[in-house]
């Protein structure tokens, strides 16, 4: 193993690798957490020789950008096998521009789009994550989260990894360099790594001479195989078909729970690497996080949402004039209950498109006036009116509580809310960064409190057996966790302890 990082030194690198000032390391846009679990990471991968891959990576992370806003990164590898690394803090177009992308050549590469969730927000632990071995560099990008960081990451250090981060993505590479090291090739290097990872993962990885596609035994979070439009033998990987659509890839198939694919010259080879793999899409990835015009278990995001809307409906009708979804995760469900209410739909809100998260702080003025920046209630549709706002989930209920006074104030005589997703009780470990239990307001309040809490006429959320159902597939393939508790990956219990109310109570008992 070389005993030293490859950010460390600059051989392999363009002058932009890696580059940004100290000043805008950290992210102050952390500070202004919304009320709303995030979405870890966006990754994306293409093996297309005689393609300008780079950008091709740009414009998939793009369309990838709402998996995580924070960071962004972009690894090529070129035919001398060097690789080509930027990454900085911020939005996919406020790091890169044509010149970066320029300097980025080769005929494959990587990217990666991050909110962080282990780690903290600054550029040296943006991804992709860059580990040298004997076969050459390998750059990997990351979305999910693994749970045995601890072990994992002391063993690694045992074992005289130099881990620059505190990132469970760069234990990973490391993890896979150390076989290589070892004289295994990249699939067999792989495959042994993955045995020693617990919890949540779904990788695009880059090496000289091919890329690798991968997701954990449980197929947590998304990865699906496009081709590229006119050329079947060039591959691209994405967490959604969005990254496909953006770039003219065609979608091929997802990449199975507990496989790894190899793409090169040979084209693509597929590897079942475990015994025990069972599929739990994460059901939060269909309901919220994942973009609406995505395919996820064989239909749109939208048409489920939509078919959320009718459920819901169907379980807690409402005696109002008009129905409003939040925007723009709210909208299709609130459309689907118009649908079955027979109650007519209307814009409520409009959402400022443009703000996205800003790095400019706003006012104390302007912060104490509410959720303005983002959302703007129409007056003259909702005077007068009583109206049922349909949303895809309440957390902390801070932010529903200023729409519902922001609603009020714009003149409805009665506000009811509707929730197309159970109440969010317990915390996520598998790379959704959810508050730690205690924070989750329906985690320590019933309905009713929640109802008076924002202040709203009245409360329901759908059924867990509702939101399954929708799927239309047999409920044991998902993972609900956050509405049930029911972990699919064992979870250790300090890190349980870090998070649940319960093990936090257990974790202040004196010993003995
Ligand atoms: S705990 Fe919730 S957010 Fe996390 S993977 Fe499971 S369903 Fe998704």
């Amino acid at each position: 193993m070389i005993p030293h990082h490859p950010l460390s030194s600059d051989e392999h690198y363009p002058a932009s690798a890696g580059s940004l000032s100290e000043s805008t390391e950290v992210n102050p846009a952390l500070s202004n957490r919304p009320d709303k679990p995030e979405e870890a990471c966006g990754v994306f991968g293409v093996y297309a020789p005689g393609e300008d891959v780079a950008k091709m990576t740009y414009f998939g992370l793009y369309a990838l950008q709402h998996r995580g806003q924070e960071s962004a990164g972009i690894a090529t590898f070129d035919s001398n096998a060097q690789v080509h690394l930027h990454k900085g803090m911020g939005l996919v177009s406020q790091v890169f521009n044509e010149t970066i992308l320029e300097e980025l050549p080769g005929h494959l590469a990587v990217g990666h789009t991050r909110y962080s969730t282990t780690g903290t927000s600054r550029v040296v632990n943006a991804q992709p994550a860059i580990v040298p071995t004997r076969l050459g560099p390998l750059a990997l990008a990351h979305n999910g989260n693994l749970v045995n960081t601890a072990v994992l990451g002391q063993e690694l250090i045992e074992q005289k990894c130099n881990l620059i981060t505190t990132t469970d993505s760069e234990m990973i590479a490391w993890a896979i360099g150390l076989e290589v090291d070892k004289g295994k090739d990249w699939l067999d290097a792989a495959i042994s790594a993955f045995q020693r990872c617990k919890g949540a993962y779904s990788l695009a990885i880059a090496t000289p001479t091919g890329i690798m596609g991968a997701r954990d035994p449980n197929g947590i979070r998304p990865l699906v195989i496009g081709t590229l439009e006119g050329n079947p033998t060039r591959y691209v990987l994405a967490s959604e078909t969005c990254g496909l659509d953006i770039i003219g890839a065609e979608y091929l198939r997802d990449v199975e729970p507990g496989e790894l694919v190899w793409i090169g010259e040979e084209g693509l080879a597929s590897f079942h690497w475990s015994q025990a793999s069972e599929r739990k899409l994460c059901i939060f990835e269909m309901i919220y996080f994942a973009r609406p015009d995505s395919i996820m278990c064989n239909e749109s995001l939208y048409s489920y949402r939509l078919q959320l809307g009718r459920q819901l409906a169907k379980e807690s009708p409402a005696d109002v004039d008009i129905v409003i979804g939040v925007p723009d995760s709210g909208i299709p469900a609130a459309i689907g209950f118009s649908q079955t209410s027979g109650i007519p739909y209307a814009e409520g809100l409009i959402k400022n498109r443009y703000v996205g998260r800003t790095f400019i702080q706003p006012t104390q003025h302007m912060r104490e006036s509410g959720i303005k920046m983002k959302l703007n209630p129409l007056k003259d549709v909702l005077t007068g009116k009583k109206v049922l706002m349909v949303d895809d989930s309440i957390v902390r209920g801070t932010t529903s509580r200023k729409i519902v006074k922001a609603l009020r104030d714009a003149g409805a005589t009665e506000v009811h809310m509707r929730i197309s997703s159970p109440p969010v009780t317990h915390p996520c470990f598998y790379g959704i960064d959810t508050d730690s239990q205690d924070q989750l307001i329906a985690a320590t309040k019933s309905v009713a409190e929640i109802e008076a809490q924002i202040e709203v006429d009245s409360l329901a959320y759908l059924s867990w057996e509702g939101m399954l159902i929708a799927t239309g597939e047999d409920p044991s393939r998902f993972c609900s966790a956050c509405f049930t508790g029911d972990y699919p990956i064992q979870i250790p219990d300090p890190v349980k302890r870090s998070k649940l109310i319960m093990e936090k109570a257990l974790s202040s008992t004196p010993a003995g």
